[in-house]
């Protein structure tokens, strides 16, 4: 893989910058299919990073598409998606996006509600269509091990493994929602081979259970995914061929039962994640205190994930310094390399990408990225925090930069607002 020259894509497309390599996108995607038995599809999950050209270059490697909203299912069918390799899944879906996906013709809606099945069912009556539905299951077991675990719990994601178990031979009786299949999502941020292999087993057998139960077709079966990436001290990547040794003898073994039913993982964060460097440009150094800071134009509203929700000590995601140092600069024996905080543009003390972190010294005009940053940054962050906008994104691929996102300017926040100018000889503006 060619090295990416940051200096130069800072010169060009200023910063705060996301940069995602194209490269890493296209190994990562190509590397899980090839350990991963072959009936398994991987389907890439929008949300992570909804960019479209991220996508094109996951889909050029193989991957389908998991979308959740209208413009992600824009998204992918501008990219080249097929219809047969889009599944459209979340709570809530209104009925525009539900039209949509009849419209389009997607391979399946994930329905999280008998209430949901019933407008699809009314909707595919309207349209002529039958569409093929997946049955979004809340598990009744959790499995731990994952960051976030999503089974066990009472939830607004799918319907209770008891309450489907329980709906019987109803489920087979709809005429334009097929019920055809069921999806399983056990929890994210998996970075144990062996989680992913009990909740890939759990789901799986759920399958069978469900079309013994209500007689439904398997005509796909969703294993979810939350395959993880190392952030942290610590924490170790997943690796992509430990997942297969766990998984890919009881895929043999469903496919060997059930030779065409479509198998599906779901996969943002593994896929996108490990290919996202967060470009920084320091703006000045200064010690409070004791500690050192760097403050930098780019912060937090780019990336909330950097922030560590949810734990109480403040964990750091990799960083390094970008800006290459001639040979024998910063190697002052008297002082230990670091720690520095970077913290950005923002008047609040929460805006802190780094905290303590073991970095060169730093000054004013470097370079810093923050790695793994290519999953849940500028689209899951509050962009609009202090009137910032999202920053700029760019793709490399081959050696060659692409724009493939426009920072946001001025007049394009401006744009959404409306001015209510009070009069300015009406009485209310009179000093009283
Ligand atoms: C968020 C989500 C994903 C993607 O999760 P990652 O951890 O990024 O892989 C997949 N499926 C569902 C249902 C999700 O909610």
């Amino acid at each position: 893989m060619t090295e990416i020259d940051y200096q130069d894509l800072a010169a060009r497309f200023g910063t705060p910058l996301y940069v995602y390599d194209g490269d890493v996108l296209h190994a990562t995607i190509t590397g899980l299919r090839a350990v991963l038995h072959p009936a398994i599809e991987v389907f890439y999950s929008l949300k992570a990073n909804p960019n479209i050209s991220v996508f094109a270059a996951l889909h050029h490697g193989g991957a389908r598409a998991e979308v959740s909203s209208i413009v992600e299912l824009q998204t992918v069918l501008t990219a080249g998606a097929r219809p047969d390799d889009i599944i459209f899944l979340g709570p809530g879906k209104s009925e525009q996006e539900l039209r949509a996906c009849l419209e389009t013709g997607v391979y399946a809606i994930v329905c999280e509600s008998f209430d949901e099945l019933d407008d699809i069912e009314r909707l595919g009556a309207e349209l002529g269509k039958v569409q093929r539905v997946l049955l979004r299951i809340n598990p009744t077991c959790a499995i731990s091990g994952s960051r976030l675990t999503m089974g066990g719990k009472p939830r607004q994601f799918g319907i209770d493994e008891a309450q489907v178990l329980a709906a019987g031979p109803r489920l087979a009786e709809y005429r334009h929602a097929d019920v055809a299949g069921i999806q399983v999502y056990m929890g994210t941020r998996i970075l144990d081979a062996d989680v992913i292999g009990k909740n890939t087993r759990y789901a799986l057998d759920l399958a069978e259970r469900v079309a013994a139960e209500t007689g439904i077709r398997l005509e796909a079966v969703d294993i979810g995914g939350g395959l993880g990436v190392a952030y942290f001290e610590g924490e170790d990547d997943l690796d992509a061929a430990d997942v297969a040794a766990e998984i890919n003898p009881m895929l043999e073994a469903f496919h060997r039962a059930h030779p065409a039913t479509r198998l599906i993982m779901e996969s943002g964060r593994f896929l996108a994640g490990r290919a996202g460097v967060y470009v920084l440009g320091v703006r000045y150094v200064k010690e409070s205190m004791g500690e050192r800071f760097a403050i930098a134009d780019g912060g937090t509203h780019h990336h909330m994930a950097a922030v560590g929700i949810g734990s109480f000590v403040k964990r750091n995601f990799p960083a390094v310094l970008l800006t290459p140092r001639a040979a024998g600069e910063d190697t002052d024996d008297t002082v230990e390399p670091g720690p520095w905080t970077v913290t950005g543009p923002l008047c609040t003390p929460n805006d802190t990408l780094l905290k303590q972190v073991k970095l060169p010294d730093l000054r004013a005009g470097d370079l810093v990225g923050v790695l793994n940053s290519g999953a849940y940054g500028p689209s899951a962050s509050p962009g609009l925090f202090l009137s910032h906008g999202f920053p700029a994104e760019v793709l490399v691929r081959g050696g060659a930069a692409f724009l493939v996102r426009d920072r946001d300017e001025p007049e394009d926040l401006l744009r959404k607002q409306h001015l209510h100018q009070p009069l300015t000889d009406s009485k209310e503006s009179e000093p009283r």
